[in-house]
């Protein structure tokens, strides 16, 4: 059975909703986004052919700011995905206390199928069909799965021609070169560990200083995370890719892994490491496990099997509202995406302000105003949770549900 994303994110807020005894309304108009558009593009190949794409953009709530949310280029991309993304995206702000709203979209393509040209030329076609719903104030889109800072600069580019509108706020994860923010990179790693180590002194769960991790994935996120966590004194004792994992329960020394990676390929036969399935890696006997690669990853086929005792979920939406269920029942901790990635959609957020003001930030005022910015959501996260009793994923629905109603108000 596929699991449907936008249900997912609407059981959330309605587990949120009871706990808290939200205002009923207003969670209904939250469980809809405000608009959402469907678009086709057509594209000119290179062969000289056309092709017809489509692409979607869900903006979900504005109440707290403008609509703000990536671009996902993928052959499994759906309205259904795009609703649930832009979502959580409110929710993140939200937590978070950005003075955004939640937006998203993206378009049905497999882009390694496309030459370089083609990607421009449907990266500029998707924004000539929605640029008028976008603008620095207005709905302001990022990155994501298989986008860049190179298509960002395009999508820029073809934005700035058709609306007269020359400020480059109107997309954030940009190249540096192009009005892009210094740290934005790091932020999503390294903003998770700066709620791991919150997570670590509130003593919610009890971890060694040396305590084990493994990890799912091997991109931006999951390498920064890891190379974080190691830094302070965590042990990386498993790492994947989409090909597979190792896993050494005495440490895999991750410069080491990162060294191995780039000069083989791969992560599959690094010296002294078991390799293993992504499966195995979910249920290895480890302190903290962290998701950090796709959805729906934990559910009630193995969520009883995984030993960790605090779950970071760098992913969005790695764990399914079954799986919730047994974790919340085994006493595993899970700290919510919403909270445990928050690090990108504060610097997206630096980004945006540094280009309104004609500013420009240097990585340790970054990775400082970002550090303040986490432990300050965590907090606010775990006095909900302390005065509801609940999981840090209700804690944090709760915090964020409030500060969108109290603005719809
Ligand atoms: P990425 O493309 O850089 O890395 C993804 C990693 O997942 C790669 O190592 C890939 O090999 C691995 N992977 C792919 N298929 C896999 C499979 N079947 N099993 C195990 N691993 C597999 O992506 P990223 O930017 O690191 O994003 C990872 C997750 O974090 C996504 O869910 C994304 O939505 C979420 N996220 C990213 C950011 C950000 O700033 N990049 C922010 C918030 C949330």
């Amino acid at each position: 059975m596929t699991i449907n994303p936008f249900e997912t994110a609407k059981s959330q807020l309605q587990q949120a909703a009871e706990t808290a005894h939200l205002d009923k309304d207003k969670v209904e108009q939250l469980k809809n986004p405000d608009r959402y558009v469907e678009v086709a593009i057509p594209l000119k190949m290179d062969n000289g052919s056309q092709k017809i794409f489509t692409g979607f953009r869900s903006q979900h709530n504005n109440a707290r700011g403008p609509y703000k949310g990536g671009i996902r280029f993928h052959q499994d991309v759906n309205l259904d995905e795009v609703r649930a993304l832009s979502f959580w995206m409110s929710f993140k702000n939200a937590v978070v206390n950005v003075p955004f709203g939640g937006g998203k979209g993206g378009i049905i393509v497999n882009p390694k199928e496309l030459s370089a040209a083609e990607l421009e030329r449907l990266s500029r076609g998707y924004v000539k069909k929605i640029y008028p719903i976008i603008g620095p104030e207005t709905d302001v889109p990022a990155p994501d799965v298989n986008t860049t800072g190179q298509i960002m600069g395009w999508m820029l580019d073809e934005y700035q021609k058709r609306s007269f509108n020359s400020s480059k706020a109107t997309f954030t994860g940009k190249s540096l070169d192009n009005g892009g923010s210094q740290g934005r990179e790091e932020a999503t790693g390294f903003g998770g560990v700066y709620v791991f180590e919150e997570v670590v002194k509130s003593k919610v769960v009890g971890l060694a200083k040396d305590a084990s991790v493994a990890i799912q994935g091997f991109g931006n996120v999951s390498t920064f995370f890891a190379q974080a966590a190691e830094k302070i004194g965590y042990k990386i004792v498993a790492l994947s890719d989409s090909k597979g994992g190792i896993y050494n329960p005495e440490g895999l020394g991750f410069e080491k892994v990162l060294a191995y990676k780039k000069s083989s390929g791969a992560l599959k036969d690094f010296p002294g490491a078991k390799n293993i399935s992504n499966e195995q890696l979910l249920e290895l006997p480890v302190d903290v496990l962290v998701p950090a690669a796709l959805e729906n990853v934990l559910t009630k086929d193995n969520a009883e099997k995984v030993k960790a005792k605090l779950i970071v979920e760098m992913a969005n939406g790695p764990t399914t509202p079954e799986a919730d269920i047994i974790f919340a029942k085994n006493g595993v901790a899970v700290i919510p995406d919403i909270l445990a990635n928050s690090g990108g959609v504060c610097v997206s957020y630096y980004e945006w302000y540094q280009n309104m003001k004609g500013e420009s930030w240097n990585k340790e005022q970054v990775l400082e105003k970002l550090s303040k910015q986490i432990k300050l959501a965590f907090a606010d996260v775990l006095e909900q949770k302390n005065k509801y009793n609940c999981t840090f994923r209700t804690a944090a629905y709760v915090l964020a549900a409030q500060r969108i109603i109290d603005k719809m108000e």
